[in-house]
Formats: C-alpha cells, structure tokens, sequence
C-alpha cells in the first residue's frame, strides 16, 4: 500500500516526466504500477496518478465497472465540444466533491505496461476519469478546475 499525498502539497503540482520505454519493464516501475492499482482499489478510488504516491512518472491507474487501465505516457488526441457539469471526488481531497465541466468524449493514447501503444475512445464517466487523472500529470487539480458559486 502506498501513503496518499494530499492537499496542499507541493507534489501535486509537480508536472510529471515521461516513461521511457526501457525503464516501463524496470522491477522499479512494474511494483510502482501494481502498488498504485492495489491502493486505488484500497481506497476505494476509479483512479490514482502518479503524483499522488509521490512519483514524478506520467503514470495513471483507472477502475471503473471492474474494467481496470493502465496508462503509461497518456496524452488527450480530441476532445469534443460538447460538456458538461459532475461532481468530482479525489483521493487527494478526502471526502470533498467539487462540480468540474469537461467534454463528455475524449480520445486518449496511451502506452500499456508492456509498451505497446494503445488508444481510449471514452465517453461518460471514464472520459471524466481519464481527464481528471491525465491533468494530476500536468500538476492541475479539481480545485482548478471546479466551478465556483457566484
Ligand atoms: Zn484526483
């Protein structure tokens, strides 16, 4: 199980540095990808990135419905142009949710833990998940994100 940094936390603004194909099959990285999929499943979590446990890796672990995802190097190819508005959780925010409009569909490519590039279409929950997850990379938190009541 790995310690979950919370906010405010200067590591969770950190912007992450990518994987090199080499270093994925390191025993370093494979513990760290299994170790962030057991604590998200832990803490009850659809997703945790690799800033959140205290690793500078452009690495995200996504559940969702029993389907589970490992992206390695995620980036976002499209997005669509329609939004709209949902609660966000994060496991850097215990027990806060924040309302955060995102497009509804988004297209990612990623690369698995074998290196082998794969592509996400994605609609409903985890096309939110998959962009909540890839801006942990970037250091930008739902905080940033949400909208405020005014
Ligand atoms: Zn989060």
């Amino acid at each position: 199980m790995l310690k979950i940094i919370k906010h405010p936390n200067d590591f969770l603004r950190r912007k992450t540095r990518e994987v090199k194909v080499d270093e994925l099959k390191s025993p370093k990285v494979q513990r760290l990808v299994f170790d962030m999929a057991k604590t998200m499943e832990v803490e009850k979590g659809v997703g945790l990135a690799a800033p959140q446990v205290g690793s500078d890796l452009r690495i995200c672990v996504i559940r969702i419905d029993n389907e589970s995802f490992v992206l390695i190097n995620p980036k976002i190819k499209l997005s669509s142009r329609k939004k709209d508005i949902f609660e966000e959780g994060c496991l850097s925010f215990p027990r806060k949710f924040f309302p955060v409009e995102r497009p509804i569909k988004v297209k990612v490519q990623a690369r698995d833990l074998e290196g082998k590039k794969f592509k996400i279409k994605a609609d409903g929950l985890l096309a939110r998940v998959l962009q909540h997850e890839i801006d942990h990379l970037e250091g930008i938190l739902v905080i940033d994100r949400a909208i405020k009541d005014e």
